[in-house]
């Protein structure tokens, strides 16, 4: 009976298929670790929806992903670099937050392993239940031109609540969760034994990101509580994998953000007029992917989230 269930969810996982996504090789980052460094951008037909950074963890006898990509298709690009390190299969799956381009890839995963765990915030399970996964979906296809055509929505199915440790094939990943960073689903995962944090988007790199679904002074707690790692080595969502200074110099984006946007209201100017006067401290950032688009909405977002305090 589950045999045939199993092979029912197969059939209906298979794509109608749109076309591959090209090969990029991952980059070594620990003793038994990778990351394909994504393209930084926006989704688009070019990068075919490929923009973050999946990464995997060869264990003693299977692979465990982080974030597998947003379309069927980038986890089946993510599938075939695996396959070219290890012939070990994959035995488990974290997504590290709602936002569909980390984890629409977990369909792939998903077909070539029928039964692996796929680990992710309850309250991104719940999200997920509730259509943002759908809704993501459809903004993918929207927005690569249909190059992820044929995804379908296959979130976590493994409950984790934050701060705790899994145990998986002898490697220890603990997940260090912060309630409102980039958003409230977002865990970030610390593999002692390879020297390695994946921080999500709760820090990314040479690229800006959207807060619409969190809070910058959570997103400060969220980076604090990696700076406390010992590891040496942290993957941001997106951006390359580098040591503490990027946590640094993300941590010093936000900080500049709330607190331009604070002291100037304090001041009496309007949210408007702030732009240009916040854009002049962030002369570091505006070569940044995405600065421009993300930015003027970080301090609408930004004073939102002080006025609301004053209350
Ligand atoms: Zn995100």
């Amino acid at each position: 009976m589950k045999r045939l269930f199993l092979m029912l969810l197969t059939l209906y996982l298979l794509p109608v298929h749109a076309g591959p996504v090209p090969d990029m090789a991952p980059d070594k980052v620990g003793p038994s670790s990778y990351v394909i460094h994504g393209p930084l951008g926006r989704p688009s037909p070019e990068n075919h929806g490929f923009m973050n950074n999946p990464g995997f963890v060869i264990t003693n006898s299977g692979v465990v992903v982080i974030d597998p990509g947003g379309s069927l298709q980038i986890g089946e690009m993510v599938l075939r670099q695996i396959k070219k390190i290890t012939s070990k299969p994959v035995i488990a799956v974290f997504n590290t937050h709602i936002h569909g381009d980390h984890w629409l890839g977990n369909q792939a995963i998903r077909i070539a392993y029928p039964e692996v765990p796929i680990y992710g915030h309850k309250k991104l399970i719940e999200r997920v239940a509730a259509g943002e996964g759908e809704t993501w979906r459809q903004t993918m296809l929207r927005l690569t031109d249909g190059a992820t055509e044929g995804t379908k929505v296959v979130g976590p199915n493994k409950s984790v609540e934050g701060n705790q440790e899994v145990l998986i094939d002898g490697t220890r990943f603990n997940l260090i969760y912060e309630a409102k960073a980039h958003s409230d689903t977002d865990v970030m995962i610390e593999v002692p034994a390879e020297g390695l944090l994946f921080l999500g988007d709760n820090v990314l790199s040479g690229r800006l990101g959207q807060m619409t679904h969190g809070t910058f002074k959570g997103g400060i707690r969220a980076i604090d509580l990696a700076m406390k790692s010992k590891v040496k080595q942290f993957v941001p969502g997106h951006g390359t994998t580098g040591d503490r200074s990027i946590l640094e110099t993300y941590r010093r984006y936000l900080v500049l953000v709330r607190d331009g946007v604070a002291k100037l209201m304090d001041d009496g100017v309007e949210d408007f007029e702030m732009k240009p006067i916040i854009r002049n401290s962030l002369v570091d950032y505006t070569t940044w992917v995405s600065f421009e688009h993300e930015f003027g909405r970080h301090i609408s977002l930004a004073y939102l989230e002080v006025e609301a305090e004053m209350f």
